[in-house]
């Protein structure tokens, strides 16, 4: 078990992309269901605010640092997290490794339409990931059990939810213990990445941490939500030169 860094009270598991892969291959080979969270410095920012999102976080059994904002954070408060793992990249990686052993996926939201594209471009690409189901994520509460029946049925190993932040982890602690897969895990806006409907940041801009900047750009209807990144920086360094409470 890697151990865990406190980042405002969510804990976050220090490992390296690595690492976190092989997490992920052994939770196939054990018990069900593990869930996955992969928390940004905004989703810290709302668990701040929301005590149940703050214990459904720290519910999950692998809860990895998505964004260089819990990085740099995670270093002023002096302990430092060895690497980003964002949620897009292990997902890739868990694709890449159907190289060496086939798994069966099924893909939970986006928009109409858009989880059938991400399905056939991830065929595309790593023919050994079988696609067993998918469902787009604009549903009732009532058409929950039927989706539900839906994924069991499909018998995917590990399900990918993109309904959004905090949605999703919501969705996921609410229905994991009816659910079959091994592995649930929390993936944003990786289904419209997937399916072509969004981009990611060029690599160079990922790497300087400004990802944050260019999804302004692209959305700035996210302006409000996004002003949780300077109040994540805040209240970082307030923690660590006047609480004196080094996490
Ligand atoms: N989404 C969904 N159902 C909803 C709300 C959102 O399937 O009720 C999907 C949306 O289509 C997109 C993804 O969730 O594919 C991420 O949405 P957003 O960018 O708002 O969330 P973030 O990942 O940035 O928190």
């Amino acid at each position: 078990m890697a151990e865990k860094i406190d980042i405002h009270g969510v804990m976050i598991d220090n490992v390296t992309m690595d690492e976190a892969l092989s997490r992920v291959l052994k939770m196939l080979d054990g018990k069900t269901p593990n869930k996955i969270y992969t928390p940004n410095s905004e989703i810290i920012m709302q668990a701040c605010r929301d005590k149940s999102l703050m214990d459904i976080l720290n519910s999950a059994e692998l809860t990895i640092p998505d964004g260089a904002g819990v990085i740099l954070a995670s270093k002023i408060l002096g302990r430092p997290l060895k690497q980003k793992v964002s949620g897009i990249d292990l997902v890739r990686k868990i694709f890449e490794s159907t190289k060496n052993r086939a798994i069966s996926f099924f893909i939970l939201g986006g928009k109409p339409g858009v989880p059938e594209k991400a399905s056939i471009n991830i065929f595309s690409e790593f023919p050994k990931a079988k696609i067993a189901g998918f469902h787009h994520g604009y549903f009732k509460d009532s058409e929950v059990p039927d989706i539900i029946n839906k994924i069991n049925e499909s018998k995917a190993e590990i399900l990918l939810v993109g309904l959004g932040a905090p949605k999703q982890e919501k969705w996921i602690y609410n229905y994991a213990d009816k659910l079959n897969s091994k592995v649930i895990m929390g993936i944003g806006g990786s289904i419209d990445v997937f399916a072509g409907t969004a981009s990611l940041a060029p690599e160079f801009i990922r790497k300087a941490g400004f990802e944050w900047l260019y999804r302004l750009v692209r959305q700035p209807s996210r302006y409000k939500r996004m002003m949780d990144l300077p109040r994540f920086m805040i209240l970082t360094l307030k923690t660590r030169y006047f609480k004196k409470k080094v996490h």
